[in-house]
Parts: structure tokens; sequence; C-alpha cells
């Protein structure tokens, strides 16, 4: 049994982590601040011994004995992260280093949850780790993807000048059940417009293309990257190949969803990247992982999570 600090534990994959951590006997801190997360996430933790929750800001410095750390604490989705992009850039920054700090304090492991966001709008495709991407390091998005780069910097950087135990991995989109139903993430959007009976906004032409990765996937990764061999630091691309355009993704959701909804098409948001893809040949030499769910298996698990959400 290992004592873990999840950071931004009750958002959308903190939550599925720690119910995996609990699973496989650890003794679970949860630390967050609630900006995006939810005491509904994970609710059905609580009373679990070996789980505690702590309302904590990373922006702050945090004082705990662990073996382990998985930073997540960051709002993700662009709505919520353009929202006050000074805090989510001291969020990412200033989290890094309070987390790094303890982690060299305690001599823990700790694991940095970075971003294909630090691709950009990419000119490789798909995108190996070795690429260095092709971001705007002025425009609305920055605070996240720059915010994201430097906590990445100052990652290696503690490795190279104290020795750290690091493990980066670079999430592709992820979805599942605990989204935020008003997180205005793609998947989440076109599902609950869906199944409320309301237009499905297609931001441009809908031709852009993303990777869904279902979270129990994703999850799956994280651990094995966090137990993978010392020395072994990353950044390490987690993500599902399979690639989509955001109208087929659409008619996914109003295929299982059953719904007659339209689809409407509002203006690109600005840097919106034309194309994402992980290559994900490190993960798969490394941790022996890949993804084993298919979109339309996973969708049909977050459709069944949404519609109790909106009948309830
Ligand atoms: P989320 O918004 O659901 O979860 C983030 C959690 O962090 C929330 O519980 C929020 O309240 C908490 N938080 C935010 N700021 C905090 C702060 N200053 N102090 C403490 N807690 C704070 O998002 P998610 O999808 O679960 O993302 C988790 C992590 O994974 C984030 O770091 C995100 O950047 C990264 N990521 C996610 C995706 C994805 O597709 N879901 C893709 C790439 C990277
Ligand atoms: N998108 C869309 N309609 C929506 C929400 C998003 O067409 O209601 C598009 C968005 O412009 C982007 C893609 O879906 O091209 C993925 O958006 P999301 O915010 O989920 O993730 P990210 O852009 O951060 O990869």
């Amino acid at each position: 049994m290992k004592r873990i600090l999840v950071t931004g534990g009750a958002g959308f994959l903190g939550s599925h982590l720690c119910a995996r951590l609990l699973k496989d006997g650890h003794d679970v801190l949860c630390a967050d601040n609630f900006f995006t997360g939810s005491k509904a996430n994970i609710a059905r933790l609580i009373g679990n011994p070996y789980f505690e929750l702590m309302r904590h800001d990373v922006t702050f410095p945090l004082y705990v004995e662990v073996d382990r750390i998985f930073n997540l604490a960051c709002p993700a989705s662009p709505i919520h992260y353009q929202r006050d992009p000074v805090q989510t850039t001291k969020t990412s920054v200033h989290g890094a280093i309070n987390m790094l700090g303890l982690a060299k304090r305690v001599k823990a492991r700790i694991f940095q949850a970075s971003t294909s966001e630090v691709y950009g709008d990419p000119e490789e495709h798909p995108q190996p780790e070795s690429y260095w991407g092709r971001v705007n390091p002025i425009g609305p998005r920055s605070c996240y993807d720059e915010g994201k780069r430097c906590a990445e910097t100052l990652f290696f950087d503690y490795q190279r000048q104290h020795d750290l135990d690091i493990k980066v991995v670079r999430i592709f989109n992820t979805y599942g059940p605990h989204m935020h139903p008003n997180d205005g993430r793609v998947v989440s959007n076109f599902i609950v417009q869906a199944l409320r009976g309301e237009d499905i906004t297609i931001y441009g032409d809908g031709s852009q293309t993303r990777s869904f990765c279902y979270v129990d996937d994703m999850i799956e990764g994280f651990v094995r990257m966090m137990d993978s061999e010392a020395g072994f630091a990353g950044p390490v691309n987690l993500g599902n190949p399979g690639e989509y355009t955001m109208l087929q993704l659409a008619e996914n959701v109003l295929r299982l969803t059953g719904s007659s909804s339209q689809l409407i098409f509002r203006p690109l948001p600005t840097d919106d990247p034309r194309q994402r893809q992980p290559d994900i040949t490190l993960a798969r030499q490394h941790l022996g992982w890949e993804p084993r769910v298919e979109l339309e298996e996973g969708l049909k698990e977050t459709i069944a999570y949404f519609r109790k959400l909106i009948d309830a």
C-alpha cells in the first residue's frame, strides 16, 4: 500500500484515478479546490477509510507525507481555463513548483498530467513526442498551452537539477462519465445537446479532427506510467489513435442517442487546432499500453451517464 496524493482528484480524470487507486489497495489523499471538480464525482469514495478529501489550491504550498503524487490539478476545457487565464497559468506553473517542491522534500515519485496542447496546431501528423509543437504564445489558449509547456520544463529541470523521479504523460482528448455537462468540451456538448433535443453546435465546418480516448483506457495508461521502470520519465503520449472529424462525431452521437437534433454551424474558436492524432509507439513499447475501448462503446457508456444525470 502506498500513500498517494492526487491533485485535481475531484475532477473528471482525477475522480476515476482515485477510485482505481483505492481499488488497487492504496491510501489516497485527494486535494482539490473544486474550481471545475465536484463532490458528486467522488461521493461514492467518501466513507472509504483509505480515502481522504482535502480542499486545497495547488498554487499554495502543501505539506503532507506521501510516497507518490499525481499532479492533475488544472481546468482542462477551453471555457473553464479561459475564464480566469491568469489563474490557469498560476495553477500550471506555481502548482507544478509547489508539487515538485513537495516531491523533493518527501522523495516521492511525481506524475504530471500534461497535454497534447503542447503540440499546438501541429504541422506533424500524427504527433510523436519528439515534435516540439506550434503554439501561439499570446492567444486565448496560451494560458493553458504555455502553462503546461512550462510545467513540463519545470519537471525536467527538477529531474536534472535535483534528481527527482518524474513521470510525464501528454494526454489527448479523453471522454467518459464524470465529464462536466457544461464544460464545453465537444463530446459532452454533443451528447447533452442530443439528449435535450437541442441543436448540435459544430464549430467551423466540422472537418477538424480529434482522437478520443475512453477514460478507463486513459487511467490504465496513468497507472502503468506511474509504475514504469525508474529512469523512464517520458514525456509519453497517451490517447486513442482513432481519428474523427467533428461531423463524424456528431453523426455517431445522433445515431447512438436516437436524437433528431439538427446540426448548426458556429464560428471556429481562435487557434482551434485543425487536426490531432497521437503517435503511441512509445507507450506501446515502454508501457505495453494501448487503448481497448472503441469510440462506439465508450460513447454508449457516456450517453448512459448523461441520460441519468439529465433525468435526475
Ligand atoms: P477537470 O477540469 O475535470 O479536472 C481538473 C480538476 O482540478 C478539477 O477537480 C478542479 O477543481 C481542479 N483544480 C483546478 N485548479 C486547481 C487548483 N488551483 N488547485 C487544486 N485543484 C484545482 O479536468 P480533467 O479532464 O479531469 O483534467 C485533469 C488533468 O488532465 C488536467 O491537468 C488537464 O490539463 C489534463 N488533461 C485532460 C485532458 C482531457 O481530455 N480530459 C486532455 C489533456 C490533459
Ligand atoms: N467543438 C465543436 N462543437 C462544440 C464544442 C467543440 O465543434 O460544441 C469542436 C472544437 O472547435 C474543437 C473540437 O470540437 O475543434 C474539440 O474541442 P474540445 O474543446 O473538446 O477540445 P480541444 O479543442 O481542447 O481539443
